[in-house]
């Protein structure tokens, strides 16, 4: 079963900014909500970085990355700082970023 899909403002605007990459992106998009936890990285908070608890990241070919929630999941994160996900359903994914590694790493 599909998870719904939730996009952040961010996320739309970085979309058209890699208009380039599009395909590629929706792409993997599709398959993250198909099934978020496979092949998909739990973030942390490493320091002098953002804390990302709470997130997930995946590839775009090899520099590319989208950052994502899964509500089941980062509703159980008390320190996750990127939890939009009230009034959503547990198995929503919820997309914030997608751009270069170190962009979409520092939300930028
Ligand atoms: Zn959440």
């Amino acid at each position: 079963m599909s998870y719904q899909q939730h996009y952040m403002p961010r996320f739309e605007k970085d979309i058209k900014r890699y208009a380039n990459l599009r395909d590629r992106i929706y792409k993997q998009v599709k398959r993250i909500y198909d099934a978020p936890y496979f092949n998909t990285e739990y973030l942390g908070h490493p320091p002098g970085a953002l804390n990302l608890k709470g997130c997930r990241s995946a590839h775009v070919g090899m520099n590319f990355r989208i950052l994502f929630v899964i509500c089941e999941e980062c509703r159980n994160e008390p320190e996750c700082e990127y939890c939009f996900c009230e009034g959503l359903a547990d198995q929503t994914v919820v997309f914030l970023t997608v751009g270069p590694h170190d962009k979409a790493y520092s939300m930028q």
